[in-house]
């Protein structure tokens, strides 16, 4: 199972970093999850989009989903045909991405997106992987993601403030994907997490390594990096840097 990197800037795209998404590589499937500005461009350097078995969004933040219009341009009018992908989100995901199309768009979405309200709770199989979710501390309905496969678990933090068990949630994960928005006395806000509360929770969880994501485009990321590493004890941390690959087990084959 192999996570590539699309994205990972917080809040707004950075010039060289695109909002949040991640593509899924288990065996044949092909999973896109979050579909942050700017990941779709990302995404068909690395697989042809006709090929998706769903898109998965954690949240109806821009920021995690704003791509998924230029893909419903790309599949529903396609030369060659029409093609339509699973789409999995919150509760209301069609209904309030709809609105921008104005009438009929949730009806339009639906066309292309055949969807799947998924929420805390809820377990799906997708793509040969089991998809857990977990409610978190953020405006919205916003879902972190535990994915589970043969090859190993990742779980995705999604965006959360600190008053959620995210560390319970990710128990038993080879891969932590978290947010780590802001830095220790460089807070905006109580619905994103500091790089060192990122660091605490892997450690709380005993995973295996951290992927640091969702950073606030205007920080030193090597500050970030410090203060995710400090409160992650023997856990290595990464950059969630586009272009990054993170890979989980060991049925990697061949790869994209
Ligand atoms: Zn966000
Ligand atoms: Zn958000």
């Amino acid at each position: 199972m192999r996570l590539h990197v699309l994205g990972s800037s917080g809040g707004y795209p950075a010039p060289d970093n695109p909002n949040t998404g991640f593509l899924l590589e288990h065996g044949a499937a092909r999973l896109w999850i979050d579909a942050g500005t700017g990941t779709f461009a990302v995404l068909q350097r690395l697989t042809d989009f006709t090929r998706l078995d769903a898109v998965v969004l954690s949240h109806l933040h821009p920021d995690h989903c704003a791509d998924l219009y230029p893909l419903q341009v790309a599949l529903r009018y396609r030369v060659e045909g029409a093609i339509r992908v699973p789409l999995y989100g919150p509760p209301g995901t069609l209904e309030a991405l709809g609105g921008l199309l104005g009438a009929g768009g949730a009806e339009s979405l639906r066309d292309t997106f055949p969807f799947h309200a998924v929420d805390a709770g809820d377990t799906v199989e997708v793509g040969g992987c089991r998809f857990r979710f977990l409610r978190t501390d953020h405006p919205g309905h916003t879902l972190a993601i535990r994915v589970e496969s043969s090859a190993g678990t990742i779980t995705y933090s999604a965006d959360t403030g600190p008053n959620v068990d995210l560390a319970s949630f990710a128990q038993g994960s080879y891969l932590l994907v978290c947010e780590a928005t802001y830095q220790e006395g460089k807070v905006g806000g109580p619905v994103h997490l500091t790089a060192r509360q990122a660091g605490e929770t892997a450690r709380r969880a005993g995973v295996r390594e951290l992927a640091i994501t969702h950073i606030w485009p205007t920080f030193d990321l090597q500050v970030t990096l410090a203060e995710a590493r400090s409160a992650a004890g023997d856990i290595p941390v990464r950059w969630a840097r586009p272009g990054e690959v993170f890979a989980v087990g060991h049925d990697q084959g061949e790869g994209i």
